[in-house]
Parts: C-alpha cells; structure tokens; sequence
C-alpha cells in the first residue's frame, strides 16, 4: 500500500502577469519525507512554497493535501481557492517558517509560540502553554520563554519561529531559506533543529542555499531552473553524479 502524499503538486503554472515563474512543476511529499528545493535565486522555490501553502493563486495544475484536490474557482488567468473554509483546514495543517523569523516584537516568545493555537485553533491556554513550553525546550531556548524577540540572537528567534511552528502541530513544515538570514555560527543551531526534525520522521519542504543541510536532511531534492524542475533525485545521486550540466554548474557555484 502506497499511502497518499501528505503534499502534491501536478503541473503547476503560476504568472506573475506576464511573468511565468512555475512553468509545469510536479512535487511530491509523502508522511516522513524531507524534500529540498534548490536552485538559483529566482528560479521559483519561494513561489513553489507559498503556492503549496496557498498564499499564491496559480494558473494551471492540481495541489492535493492527502488526497483531497483544492478547489478553483474563476478563469485560470484570475483562478482562486473556492472554499473558504477547505482553505483554512489545509493551511492550519501546514506550518512555515520564513528567512526573517516573522516573529511578532511586541510579544514575548511563548506568547509568539502560544498565539494562533489559542486563537486559530481555539485550544485550551493552560494545555496550549505547557506544550509550548514543551516546543521551546525542544529547539533549546525553554530559558527564553519570557523574553522579547528583540532579545534574542537570530538563531534563537528562528528557533523560536520553529517553535511557534510546531506548537500548531501541523501535518508537514515549510522552511524559506530558515538559514539564510543568520550568521555562520548560529546557523548550525538552526540546522541542528532542523536534522533533529528530519530524524523523528516530520514531513518537510525545504527551500535551502545550504547544499550540506540539503544533503544531510533530504530524502529527495528537487533542482529547479527558470521555473522547471530541471533534475530531481536522492541526495547522493544529485550531489554524487549530477545528470544536467546545470546542475553541475549550480553545485560547482555553491560551496
Ligand atoms: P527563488 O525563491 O527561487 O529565488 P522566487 O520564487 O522568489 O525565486 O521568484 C521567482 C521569480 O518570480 C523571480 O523572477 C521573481 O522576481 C518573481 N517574483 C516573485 N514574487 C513576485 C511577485 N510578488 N510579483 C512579481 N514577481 C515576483
Ligand atoms: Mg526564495
């Protein structure tokens, strides 16, 4: 029995205008895959990660959430989700995590972490604190609970974005670049974080510069160039025996 993808996108166009920036992209992510998408800046991996997580309207192709087809209404040039309420169910089942952390300043960090399971989700605030509590001993910050981001290094607040992500408990995480933004030493933190995830079998996109965290984490990895997946494989395929010569010039580009 093969079950369901937990994500999959089949054939995918997505315009900015005139702009084609997906030009018929397939993904797929099954319960406990870690899948990395790499390629050069503006090659699509953002926008393939927000349209999975319905943030972007898209013109053509089919995203299904274990199974189950979003529906489209409109004119493929103007389409939008239909159901409201379908959107909803799929995106509190889908956590990101963002290159700039997005961490509410005004907040302390386990109220960023307790914020949208008390008020999307409507749980209990006794239940929803300790397992927040919970989440930031886990991603190594349980001692910050009560400070402000502005308090905190960036590995720290990504961490703590990591944190407010999983107290959602969401069926699969995105990652936008999660290292990107933070200096070389706190971002092995960040990827130690990340790794521990990958390790307890959490389903995860992860749109990533860091070749070696691509390579320690995934279980496939997609390349993509001006809007295709140009060569998609496991990790020691991709990095070992690159097909493409785009691909080998990428790798041979990145450290
Ligand atoms: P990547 O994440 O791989 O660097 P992006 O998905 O961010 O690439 O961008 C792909 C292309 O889409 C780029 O040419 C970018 O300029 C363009 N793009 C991204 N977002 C927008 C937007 N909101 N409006 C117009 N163009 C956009
Ligand atoms: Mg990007």
């Amino acid at each position: 029995m093969s079950p369901q993808p937990v994500i999959e996108i089949r054939g995918l166009h997505k315009a900015y205008g005139s702009l084609e920036v997906l030009k018929g992209v397939d993904m797929r992510a099954r319960k406990g895959e870690v899948i990395s998408l790499i390629g050069s800046s503006g090659s699509g991996k953002s926008t393939l990660l927000r349209c999975a997580n319905l943030l972007e309207d898209s013109q053509q192709g089919e995203i299904l959430f274990s199974g189950e087809a979003v529906k489209w209404k409109g004119e493929a040039s103007h389409r939008r989700p239909a159901d409201a309420r379908q959107v909803l169910r799929i995106r509190t089942n889908l956590s990101m995590v963002f290159q700039q952390f997005n961490l509410w300043a005004h907040m302390t960090i386990l109220q960023n972490v307790m914020e949208a399971p008390v008020t999307v989700l409507r749980r209990d605030r006794a239940e929803v604190e300790a397992a927040a509590r919970v989440y930031l001993d886990k991603v190594g910050i349980g001692d910050k609970a009560e400070a402000y981001p502005a308090q905190l290094s960036g590995g720290q607040q990504q961490r703590a974005a990591i944190a407010r992500a999983l107290a959602m408990e969401p069926e699969a995480l995105l990652f936008d670049e999660p290292t990107s933004a933070l200096d070389p030493e706190l971002e092995q933190e960040v990827v130690k974080v990340i790794k521990a995830l990958a390790e307890e079998g959490r389903t995860m996109i992860l749109v990533t510069h860091d070749m070696r965290m691509a390579r320690d984490v995934s279980d496939h990895i997609l390349f993509l160039h001006q809007g295709l997946v140009e060569e998609e494989g496991a990790p020691a395929e991709m990095f070992g025996a690159p097909r493409s010569e785009r691909l080998r010039s990428f790798l041979s580009h990145s450290g």
